[in-house]
């Protein structure tokens, strides 16, 4: 990688970074959350450990090699299948994450899971925050309404039709190899990548194509939580139905629509699908 594409994409992620911590949107406090890209040769460039979004600067993110992440959260899970968390696990995060300070800061444990996002096809761009209304459904008995069905159509054509929702695990390497498995048999099912990813008591990784797509995601997950919440008040979220969800999924303007959105192409800030269908 040139030093101008290096520079490049640390300025991509300065910025959706800062978008994604912006103070009046509380998406992500203090040094809470975690941006990453995909640098193409193998490595991934993240957010280092302590950082703050809000005011994040190039100097701010590390290179790590995928492959490496990624043999260390397959290896675990060979190790011990049960999802337990050992004292090798964590020492073995340190010393990966050492050699990756070397040159520089040292990944956030979170680094993990966005290795683990970015394995996946398609996806270029991960960003993880912890937004207030997201968290406070999934903080709470009523968490699988964030993705027990879809509420109207601009939902769909944002997030898709596939949210992940993982139960709540020890952060670090547990947790990576239960999204891990997760995202794997999912993809196997359905044939498709999650858009969203909510972790139990933790917050959300929305998984994009571009830094715009992450901005875009995480924007529709906010609103579909706020959403949900103002239903609880109403009487409790009523879901389009099956038939309906296929058709805006398939819609072939919606599929227009949703490419333009992860191009970072469109016209408007707030994607519209034109709810009245004329
Ligand atoms: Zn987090």
């Amino acid at each position: 990688m040139t030093d101008d594409s290096d520079a490049a994409a640390r300025a991509a992620l300065v910025e959706l970074s800062r978008e994604l911590g912006r103070p009046d949107r509380a998406w992500a406090v203090l040094a809470e959350g975690n941006t990453s890209l995909a640098l193409g040769d193998g490595r991934m460039l993240v957010k280092a450990s302590g950082a703050s979004m809000a005011i994040a600067v190039p100097g701010d993110f590390v290179a790590v090699g995928l492959p490496e992440v990624l043999a260390l959260v397959d290896a675990s899970a060979d190790a011990d299948p049960s999802g337990g968390h050992s004292q090798d696990d964590d020492e073995a995060v340190r010393a990966l994450f050492g050699a990756a300070a070397a040159g520089g800061r040292r990944p956030s444990v979170e680094a993990l899971l966005h290795a683990v996002c970015l394995a996946l096809p398609g996806v270029e761009a991960v960003g993880h925050t912890h937004p207030v209304p997201v968290n406070a459904l999934l903080c709470s008995p009523r968490a699988s309404l964030l993705v027990d069905g879809a509420l109207f159509p601009d939902q769909i054509v944002v997030l898709g039709t596939d949210p992940l929702l993982v139960p709540y695990v020890d952060p670090g390497l547990p947790l990576a190899r239960v999204v891990r498995r997760m995202l794997r048999s999912r993809l196997d099912a359905t044939g498709s990548v999650p858009k969203v990813v909510y972790l139990g008591n933790h917050g959300m990784f929305a998984l994009g194509s571009s830094p715009a797509e992450v901005l875009r995601i995480t924007e529709m997950a906010v609103k579909v939580a706020q959403v949900v919440l103002g239903s609880l008040a109403a009487g409790g979220p009523v879901y389009l139905s099956a038939e309906d969800v296929a058709r805006i999924d398939t819609r072939p303007d919606e599929l227009l629509r949703r490419a333009a959105l992860a191009a970072g192409t469109a016209a408007s800030a707030s994607p519209s699908t034109n709810g009245d269908r004329s």
